[in-house]
């Protein structure tokens, strides 16, 4: 065994481990549409992906906890079959999550998200575990977020960030079953309000108001190669983050 995956395990199994357990790992995506290019569980995947790669390198230190399938996406429901939880659903499900880890003898909590709509409630949540629950928590990135000084040289549309280029280009990579190689599409955008967003403040928008098939920037720019130097940043950026946060541990930078 040279990973802890909290649904793999058995509870004897678990029971061992727990005194080498020093953080829990919560990947949180969503389960809505990517456009043509990619299905409803990528960002649940590449999250949960992700998580399986940062518990190898940190056994047996680190347990992933399952994934989150589901997520805030109100602003992709004009899209068939996206389903969407309400923040506070969301928010309640961290919380129940993080109380059990507790109960189990887990102080600390990371939330590795995949899903941008996530971010609002992700900060709600993290405020509950640390002054409600008295935990050490955080949230952080896990795609083209935490990639975006990469991203800047490589895309080739001028707004990306949604099933394009860089997030197929991870799938492909680290969940390859989740990529339509055939149907693959340059996001077709609209000339919106998403372009007139105020740099003061926010204007609440739908997906269906910024592009016709519901993706961004240009998947048919999307490699394997790519997704595998967003894929070891990243993890490399989240590995250097747990060791210097969670295990105060001095990182040579
Ligand atoms: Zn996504």
């Amino acid at each position: 065994m040279n990973r802890l995956v909290l649904s793999e395990l058995t509870s004897p199994e678990i029971a061992d481990y727990l005194s080498s357990i020093e953080l829990a790992i919560i990947p949180t995506g969503s389960h809505e549409q990517h456009g043509p290019n990619l299905t409803f569980a990528t960002d649940a995947d590449r999250s949960y992906e992700t998580g399986k790669l940062l518990a190898e390198r940190l056994f047996p230190r680190v347990l992933l906890c399952p994934c989150f399938n589901y997520g805030v996406s109100h602003h992709h429901m004009a899209f068939p079959g996206t389903i969407t939880l309400r923040e506070e659903t969301f928010i309640g499900m961290i919380i129940d999550i993080a109380t059990s880890l507790k109960q189990h003898g887990i102080q600390k909590i990371l939330l590795v998200n995949a899903h941008g709509g996530n971010r609002p409630a992700l900060g709600v949540a993290i405020n509950k575990l640390k002054f409600e629950l008295g935990l050490q928590t955080a949230w952080i990135g896990s795609g083209t977020d935490l990639s975006s000084d990469l991203m800047a040289q490589k895309k080739s549309a001028e707004i990306t960030g949604h099933a394009c280029e860089g997030e197929v280009s991870q799938s492909m990579y680290l969940a390859p079953w989740l990529v339509r190689e055939n149907a693959l599409a340059k996001g077709a955008l609209k000339d919106t309000l998403y372009k007139k967003r105020p740099w003061w403040g926010q204007v609440p928008w739908s997906f269906d108001e910024i592009t016709e098939n519901g993706a961004l920037g240009d998947a048919t720019k999307a490699s394997v190669k790519l997704g595998e130097e967003i894929t070891n940043l990243v993890v490399d950026r989240i590995e250097a983050f747990i060791r210097e946060y969670f295990f105060e541990e001095t990182i040579t930078k």
